[in-house]
């Protein structure tokens, strides 16, 4: 049978095979001398022991897509930005530095606004102007309210989704509202999994039905950009791409250069010049930490 797995411990890894339906299982024997260990988000068959039990073992780790280091998990589609409009004010080159670690790991982004219950209805449009016209798929909520929820659970409609953002915006809070609406679908899922759920190091998932799981992080909060050199960097702010054609120089890192297809950009206001101040700061960062 083929299921994923959604929380691993103390050598136990929970798989979810269908709706309302976790098996306890171990990893057999065949998994010890290879490389690769089940990782929370594995696709893997089954076989059952013990049908009334909810018993099995792991008889095969299916193809991964990628792996995640931190939340250490596997076959993660897309990532939900969590920034709030407000209460903390959303810091727009932390938010840039949070798209490039995400652009950098391959993962599909949508940019969440919450908190938007403490605005006016026109009240930083620009913000969520400068994203829209970048190509992000933005959307705004307000936990408080109750507001956009459905349209979250739209987005993490039959796709593995990790949550990011700083702490203090809503992360937390758009997970319980998330598990208030499904829980009578997984009700028996975490009476079952909800012991020890305190002692685990490793993400949990949380399925929302049979295809759609939203990795249970809150504490995702910390952005790492592994080995990013600076003159990479622009291949990550994916609205240069369009104009970097036009650059004289291949090379070009669109900041000295003349005849750069970015500035060009950038004076017709096609290019914001609030995402390109932060990249030039961004670009300062890396330069600076491989001076060190
Ligand atoms: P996390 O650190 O990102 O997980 O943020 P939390 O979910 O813990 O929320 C931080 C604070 O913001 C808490 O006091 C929440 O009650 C509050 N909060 C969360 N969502 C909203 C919202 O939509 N509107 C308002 N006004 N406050 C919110
Ligand atoms: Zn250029």
């Amino acid at each position: 049978m083929k299921g994923k797995i959604i929380k691993g411990i103390a050598g136990f890894y929970y798989v979810h095979t269908s709706k309302d339906c976790v098996y306890e299982c171990k990893a057999k024997g065949i998994f010890r001398n290879k490389k690769i260990k089940p990782l929370v988000g594995d696709n893997v068959i089954i076989e059952i022991l013990e049908d009334n039990e909810k018993l099995g073992n792991i008889i095969e780790i299916l193809e991964r897509k990628n792996d995640l280091i931190r939340p250490l998990v596997a076959n993660v589609d897309q990532v939900l930005i969590v920034f709030s409009i407000k209460d903390p004010d959303p810091n727009l080159n932390l938010l840039d530095h949070f798209i490039v670690a995400m652009e950098q790991k391959g993962l599909d982004i949508t940019i969440c606004f919450n908190k938007m219950d403490l605005i006016n209805e026109k009240e930083k449009q620009d913000i969520i102007d400068i994203y829209q016209q970048v190509g992000y798929n933005v959307i705004t909520t307000s936990t408080l309210e109750e507001d956009g929820l459905e349209h979250i659970k739209k987005i993490l409609k039959d796709k593995t989704t990790v949550l990011a953002g700083p702490s203090g915006v809503g992360k937390s809070s758009i997970l319980n509202a998330l598990q208030d609406t499904v829980q009578m679908e997984i009700g028996e899922i975490s009476q079952k999994i909800k012991r020890g759920k305190h002692t685990t190091r490793h993400a949990e998932l949380i399925a929302f039905d049979e295809t759609s799981y939203l990795v249970d992080t809150p504490g995702f909060s910390s952005i790492h950009i592994n080995e990013l050199e600076p003159e990479d960097l622009k291949h990550y702010y994916i609205e240069f791409l369009d104009y970097q054609d036009q650059c004289k120089f291949n090379s070009c890192v669109h900041i000295n250069e003349p005849q750069c297809g970015v500035k060009k950009g950038l004076e017709n206001k096609a290019i914001s010049q609030r995402r390109y101040n932060s990249y030039l700061l961004l670009h300062q960062e890396l330069k600076d930490k491989r001076r060190w």
